[in-house]
């Protein structure tokens, strides 16, 4: 029952705008008067055309794409695209740089070295548990891309700015904080996302490619791991993931309609986070672990005194409605993840039970 529901701050798959999932649950059983679920029409029909074509101009339209970028619907992943990237944007004698902030960056580092590629990592905030946004980053003039890790959803931080790469193309894992701000374009050749954090469910990646970086890829890729076989099929080379795609049509239209476009969808998540992060600032009970300029607005992590309280304030906050403030395994301590759908509502309960929390155990 909706009565029923939590609030959600799981880091991914993540919470969805209660009006996109009872659209889902209004039309599920027939779909735009097709007399068929959404999940049983073909990908082939005019009905599924309506959809992605939809979901396309959304995206153009909220970014601000200028006609050089295509907008493709992938799948495996972010992960996959770990691979993808060095694969289709670098060519023989080519190097890359990467910076690593992060499990996600190390991993994005890894899957380019198994290639055998030459990848060279300008900067890291391992030294200090990757707990900052390095600054001031060597990037070589002459690299094929210029990769970052926008936000890092376990180590909870963010790129405030993004890097100058002295016009080098910028390549950013975006997953977890794709369309929670307005961006800079110009500055990038490619970006990602998993749907599952900022924009749907689990099982599409979005990927917004410039033409220069499409017509990049070497001849031996195969079809199905080359960006130009979806950018030349409308994502539909083969069958793709409907399900999640007219999901994140749906989110899209509520960031458009509902809230009103990047800018004040970062409004909104600049007060979300401030809520957090404020009441954490003058208390010596809780401590958010990223450096401040560093601070993630999606993913706020933070310590208690020691383990035991952590446990139990994950526990009792579950009791209370609010779930999944547990911290990523990797790193232990707790996290609230509050991405795009998540409401002020929603972080205001939560501040409301660590003050409450705090009074009985501090
Ligand atoms: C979750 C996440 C990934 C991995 O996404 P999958 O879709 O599970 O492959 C990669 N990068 C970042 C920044 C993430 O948050």
């Amino acid at each position: 029952m909706k009565a029923d529901r939590i609030h959600n701050f799981n880091a991914g798959p993540a919470a969805l705008p209660l009006p996109v999932l009872e659209e889902i649950q209004e039309s599920f059983l027939n779909f735009a008067g097709s007399g068929m679920s959404v999940t049983e029409i073909s990908h082939r029909s005019k009905w599924f055309d309506d959809v992605i074509n939809d979901a396309i101009a959304r995206v153009k339209r909220i970014l601000k794409l200028n006609d050089r970028y295509q907008v493709l619907f992938l799948q495996g992943g972010a992960s996959m695209q770990f691979c993808m990237v060095p694969m289709n944007l670098m060519g023989d004698g080519d190097s890359a740089d990467y910076v690593n902030t992060g499990t996600w960056s190390t991993k994005a580092i890894k899957e380019a070295r198994i290639q055998g590629k030459s990848i060279n990592v300008v900067a890291s905030s391992e030294d200090r548990n990757f707990s900052y946004i390095p600054r001031a980053i060597p990037f070589n003039a002459g690299a094929a891309y210029a990769h970052i890790t926008s936000n890092n959803t376990i180590k909870g931080t963010q790129w405030a700015q993004f890097p100058d790469t002295g016009g080098v193309p910028i390549v950013s894992d975006m997953s977890s904080d794709i369309f929670s701000r307005p961006l800079e374009m110009e500055k990038f050749g490619l970006i990602y996302a998993g749907a599952q954090k900022n924009m749907g469910p689990a099982g599409v990646c979005l990927a917004i490619i410039r033409d220069d970086m499409l017509a990049r890829t070497p001849e031996g890729v195969p079809s199905m791991l080359r960006y130009s076989t979806y950018a030349e099929k409308n994502s539909m080379y083969n069958t793709p993931p409907c399900f999640a795609i007219y999901t994140v049509q749906l989110v899209l239209k509520w960031l458009e309609e509902t809230i009103g476009g990047l800018d004040k969808m970062e409004a909104l998540n600049r007060k979300k986070a401030g809520l957090l992060y404020d009441y954490m600032d003058q208390s010596d009970f809780y401590r958010a672990t990223a450096e401040r300029e560093s601070r993630s607005l999606m993913n706020v992590t933070f310590r208690l005194p020691d383990e035991d309280l952590e446990k139990t304030f994950v526990a009792e906050a579950l009791e209370n409605g609010l779930g999944g403030l547990k911290g990523h395994r990797s790193v232990g301590g707790c996290r609230a993840s509050i991405y795009n759908p998540t409401p002020l509502a929603a972080v205001a309960a939560l501040v409301d039970f660590m003050k409450t929390f705090e009074r009985k155990n501090g």
